[in-house]
């Protein structure tokens, strides 16, 4: 395909109908559309509301405990012996990953808009328990829609999510994952059209949520650009986050898309392989279509069923990718390359080892792959990897993995 021409600025995105070139726009179904717009008008209003923007600081500083530190991981960098890496810690922030910034800017979106309750859906749980965290901070009823064989496998997070007020319901439809839940989210959202607020957890979704999401982990971006020029008194030549559904990394991307001389890489899971179907790749392995109301690069077989990926941290099984990152990769302005579980895992003990930090094993795809680029750049170059969430969830993997009991 011939890459569209390159624009003046990466960062205009969406246009008015919701679309990044050929990606994105609102695939729903005709009683959702009145929902859609609502929101659309609700989120117009409040994005450039200062009292809205205050109130949003005002609980990221005090409740989640931004801002988030530039770190300098100085023992990652000794041991790699190239360009200095920094990591940004979304890891420190409350509920240990990057998920409350998107979660705390929905909560005051549904309560401008009067709403009641407050549905989600989630894969791994991560975005459940967020959701629920701040459902119960706002004083909301919550329902998680969660795959059955989701709710069977991640049974922590299902309890954490039952001790902060929500309720889970599994979803038994398909092969009982993300999809499945994604799907009746939807059709609750339609059942409940008056009182009910749909938090989404990723860049994805019909527009404005992809935009909505990306302004709201925008924040990640704002605060390392200006720490890093603080810190060493310029940009960046690399900067490196994992993509799920990619919130964390047009979070950190965003910023930084029209400085030119910044390299941006997305990681994706590269599972066991992109020969097989073991992976979540749907950038490097898969094909446009539509999924969860906006047009994007997929996991699909040839009669194009969406797949369910695989990926050794649950956080990146999110079958499809925000609009944004197909966009940004046929554009060219973002490479989108692919980490194994092994590499991961080795990343993942490495970080631990060397700077006594248990990075999410989803951050650690991002890590891995500095491990790869770092040691041929220059020692006066800079990396920031995006440190997206700690890893303390994923000890019984990790320890499965190595064959050892805990
Ligand atoms: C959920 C999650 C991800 C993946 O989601 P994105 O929307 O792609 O950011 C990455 N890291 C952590 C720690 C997560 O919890």
């Amino acid at each position: 395909m011939d890459k569209p021409a390159t624009p003046n600025s990466f960062r205009t995105g969406p246009d008015e109908q919701g679309m990044f070139g050929i990606f994105g726009g609102r695939f729903v179904a005709e009683t959702l559309m009145p929902l859609i717009l609502d929101l659309e008008r609700h989120w117009n209003e409040v994005k450039n509301d200062s009292d809205f923007k205050a109130e949003l600081t005002d609980l990221s500083t005090h409740y989640a405990g931004r801002p988030s530190k530039l770190y300098f991981a100085e023992g990652l960098t000794r041991h790699l012996g190239g360009a200095k890496v920094y990591f940004k810690r979304e890891d420190l922030n409350h509920t240990g990953s990057h998920k409350i910034n998107n979660c705390l800017g929905q909560i005051l979106l549904a309560k401008r808009m009067g709403k009641k309750r407050i549905i989600a859906e989630t894969g791994a749980g991560q975005h459940g328990v967020a959701t629920a965290t701040v459902a119960a901070r706002f004083g909301y009823p919550c329902i998680v829609y969660m795959g059955a064989t989701d709710v069977a496998r991640q049974s922590p997070n299902v309890f954490r999510m039952k001790l902060l007020g929500a309720e889970v319901r599994p979803v038994t439809a398909g092969h009982g994952t993300l999809k499945d839940a994604m799907n009746e989210a939807l059709r609750d959202w339609v059942t409940n059209v008056e009182d009910t607020y749909y938090l989404i957890g990723t860049a994805a979704g019909p527009h404005p949520y992809p935009e909505l999401v990306r302004d709201f982990q925008s924040v990640i971006g704002t605060e390392a650009r200006a720490q890093i020029l603080e810190q060493e008194g310029r940009l960046p030549d690399t900067i490196i986050a994992c993509v799920g559904g990619g919130s964390n990394a047009i979070g950190l991307f965003h910023p930084f898309l029209d400085d030119r001389q910044v390299r941006i890489i997305g990681i994706e899971a590269g599972g066991r392989g992109l020969d097989g179907i073991e992976h979540c790749a749907s950038m490097n392995a898969g094909a446009p279509g539509v999924l969860h109301g906006n047009r994007t690069y997929l996991l699909q077989n040839a009669d194009g069923q969406i797949m369910d990926g695989h990926s050794i941290s649950a956080g990146l099984d999110y079958p499809g990718v925000g609009p944004e990152h197909s966009w940004l990769r046929d554009s060219g302005r973002v490479e989108y390359v692919p980490i194994l579980d092994d590499e991961a895992l080795e990343a993942f003990k490495l970080t631990t080892r060397v700077e006594g930090i248990i990075p999410a094993l989803e951050s650690a795809h991002a890590i891995a792959h500095a491990v790869k680029i770092v040691p041929d750049m220059d020692k006066d170059q800079i990396v920031i990897v995006n440190l997206s969430g700690r890893g303390d969830k994923d000890v019984h993997t990790v320890a499965d993995m190595l064959g050892m009991e805990i």
